[in-house]
């Protein structure tokens, strides 16, 4: 503060890293932001805040920002830079050659849970109504997809059913696949007050996270998992509760299906279900799966939160449709301090998601096969609209190594390092003839564009982010964007230049069109969002005020349909080449790749990524802490340093993803979820060996 001066005025406005939505107040003295202070005001934070929001905001400042376009003609010509116009008609022109040479299904675009929902919405707008097909999809697609498909499939929405002051009134915790205390940080402050209140806590993870026994809070029990069996073990709970007699049978005839419950109850009452037959696939010991099994059920009020632990495996819809089950097999949803609760990663990707980024949704989760919404966006948009579902993510990759998908624009995300089977992902991007990088940094994608165009922070940009509750809150412009345009304005540009007659002058502007084209929109504006504070979807007509809880009186699609999920083995097994089980996941002073908080001036930035090995396995190897070692899979090898630690168990190791020197992804396989394609960054069988160094 002393070298930059005091603070002129200060914007309140949203943090742009994960899905707590924190509300800061930005104190500026110039254009020069000189701190982030936590609102007391928030509704999602109360005046608290993690260290990434408080204090990893030097990105927007940093030197390596890119405030030019770029173009070349191939991906190994030098970039030149060149103005706004030139690259705008550029980009178009490619665009356009490749529609009429090759047709609209060979382009396509990626939406960003780092960009605002008008932001999103412009991106699909275009793809769908400028490029023609249906090609778009979201970083979603590597997180939270299966929450996407396996929470529509039970309830009819795919969104977390409660809000965060829900916790208030639980009285049994379940955490499956989420380590709150990084990922969520200023959440999981408000579990561990809820846990100190006498809350009890069950834990199912394969690593010993900081939940499961932290100074003030001792988990009840934790479940470590074998990695990539929580279908098993979630059947495994489900037959205690069935056998043992502890489902909510009224709630289940009054809310749920009856007919499908009863086939599900007759399947997870199987005794090939038990806890002791399974003991051998999960190795949880089986009485403390019964004894987890009947704490949640008893609750009363029992809740569920889970993170990518439980979506990027190849059952990862499988396990959230076995989560939903248990939760209404027990009457835990619908009221405050019950509920399914998926914690999302992005700050926006709840956004994202509800804005169409799917190939197969518009807005609001409808299918893109349903002709009168199909009509609804058609006489909006003056365009018709593909009836037919787009390529995913890894299909257009897939598509382009096989010569039929040509061109790629990617807003805010760096699929090289973000996507799994790094050399397919680049094989893919080299494959085509026009991809559009939209960013911050010159990242690693950009090695495979011939357009970049310079990205806005959200400190540069007006609109709204969603929050993991749901929770719509405004982003405040704080400073002139250092590139000239906010995202959505350069994503306008292109249209123009393609020939669409965009016209909007604000990001309010799209936000009322959102609203017209979308039911649970349809009571949000700037406005509104400016006079009341963050609004939870669904706000209309039947829940003006938003809606904190959600499936309060029914659910949305009708009767609550349960679903019978069979465990199956993920193809990734052990044997003697790769003999350990890798999992992945992050930590509280970083975030996903590292583009922001690495770009920021305080030496906890740069931890590196460690490997986590078990003392036995680590002796095996000769291994001791700070040792490099050799990770290397079917999939490919890096190289970090060792961590030895019975935070993990035998057999098992854990890393982090957030360091480009690392490329964790190199190493994960192509293996991904049966419904979704989500990647299983979870599961990689692995060989560790010591190691000289990178
Ligand atoms: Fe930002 Fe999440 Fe930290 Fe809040 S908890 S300050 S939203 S990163």
């Amino acid at each position: 503060v002393k070298e930059i001066g005091k603070p002129e005025r200060a914007v309140i406005t949203t943090c742009a890293y994960c899905g707590v939505g924190c509300t800061f107040r930005a104190e500026m003295r110039g254009q020069q932001l000189v701190r982030m202070v936590p609102w007391k005001d928030g509704k999602a934070n109360r005046g608290h805040s993690c260290v990434k929001g408080r204090f990893a905001w030097g990105y927007a400042h940093h030197a390596d920002r890119i405030t030019r376009p770029m173009i070349r003609e191939a991906i190994t010509d030098p970039w030149r830079e060149v103005s706004w116009d030139e690259a705008i008609r550029f980009t178009a022109a490619r665009l356009t050659a490749i529609k009429d040479r090759h047709g609209a299904r060979a382009l396509g675009g990626i939406t960003s849970s780092r960009c605002t929902n008008e932001e999103t919405f412009l991106v699909q707008k275009l793809v769908r109504g400028g490029f023609g097909s249906n090609n778009v999809d979201t970083c979603a697609r590597v997180c939270h997809s299966p929450t996407g498909y396996g929470l529509a499939k039970t309830f009819g929405t795919s969104a977390g059913t409660q809000d965060f002051d829900s916790v208030e009134h639980t009285d049994v915790v379940l955490i499956i696949g989420a380590n709150p205390t990084d990922g969520h940080p200023v959440f999981a402050s408000r579990l561990k007050k809820r846990l100190r209140q006498g809350a009890r806590l069950i834990v199912i993870d394969p690593r010993r996270i900081d939940m499961v026994r932290s100074p003030h809070v001792q988990a009840d029990y934790h479940l470590p998992l074998q990695p990539g069996t929580n279908v098993a073990i979630l059947t495994a709970m489900a037959h205690v509760i069935v056998t043992e007699g502890l489902a909510d049978e009224a709630f289940v005839r009054e809310r749920c299906d009856w007919d499908e419950y009863q086939d599900w109850a007759r399947f997870v009452s199987d005794p090939r279900h038990s806890p002791e037959i399974l003991e051998a696939v999960t190795r949880v010991p089986a009485a403390d799966l019964r004894g987890a099994a009947r704490l949640f059920a008893q609750g009363p009020n029992s809740a569920i939160y889970y993170g990518l632990g439980v979506t990027e495996h190849s059952q990862g819809s499988s396990t959230v449709l076995a989560i939903a089950n248990l939760a209404m097999a027990t009457g835990n949803i619908g009221r405050p301090g019950v509920g399914v609760n998926p914690l999302r990663g992005q700050n926006n990707v709840q956004g994202a998601c509800d804005m169409g980024s799917f190939p197969h949704e518009l807005a609001g989760y409808r299918h893109i096969s349903d002709a009168g919404t199909r009509s609804l966006f058609e006489a909006e948009w003056g365009t018709p609209i593909d009836p037919e579902p787009g390529l995913r993510i890894p299909n257009m990759l897939d598509a382009a190594v096989e010569g039929t998908f040509k061109a790629l624009y990617i807003q805010g995300e760096d699929i090289l390092q973000s996507d799994p089977n790094t050399h397919h992902v680049a094989a893919g991007l080299a494959a085509m003839d026009c991809v559009i990088v939209h960013d911050l940094f010159l990242n690693e994608t950009a090695n495979y564009a011939h357009v970049f165009l310079p990205g806005s922070t959200f400190l540069e940009k007006t609109g709204t982010f969603t929050n993991a509750e749901r929770r719509v809150q405004m982003v405040r412009r704080v400073m002139d964007p250092a590139n000239g345009y906010e995202d959505w304005e350069v994503t306008q540009l292109l249209a123009k230049a393609m020939g669409l007659g965009w016209s909007y002058t604000h990001a309010s502007q799209i936000m009322d069109e959102i609203a017209r084209l979308t039911p649970s929109f349809a009571g949000i504006s700037h406005a509104r969002l400016e006079a009341e504070g963050g609004l939870q979807w669904p706000v209309n007509d039947a829940a003006p005020q938003g809606s904190p809880v959600m499936h309060v009186d029914g659910f949305v699609r009708g009767k609550g349909k349960f679903v019978v999920t069979e465990y199956i083995p993920t193809d990734e097994r052990t044997g003697p080449r790769y003999p350990l089980l890798l999992t992945t996941g992050r930590i509280l002073s970083q975030y996903n790749v590292g583009a922001q908080t690495r770009r920021t001036a305080n030496a906890v930035w740069h931890e590196e990524d460690l490997l986590e090995i078990h003392p036995l396995d680590a002796e095996n190897r000769g291994l001791k802490s700070g040792d490099w070692v050799r990770l290397a899979s079917r999939a490919g090898e890096t190289t970090l340093r060792a961590l030895v630690t019975d935070r993990v168990a035998p057999g098992v190791v854990y890393t982090t993803f957030h360091h480009p020197d690392t490329q964790a992804n190199v190493v994960t396989t192509e293996n991904s979820d049966w419904a979704t394609n989500c990647p299983e960054y979870k599961v990689t069988a692995v060989q560790v060996s010591a190691s000289n160094g990178p």
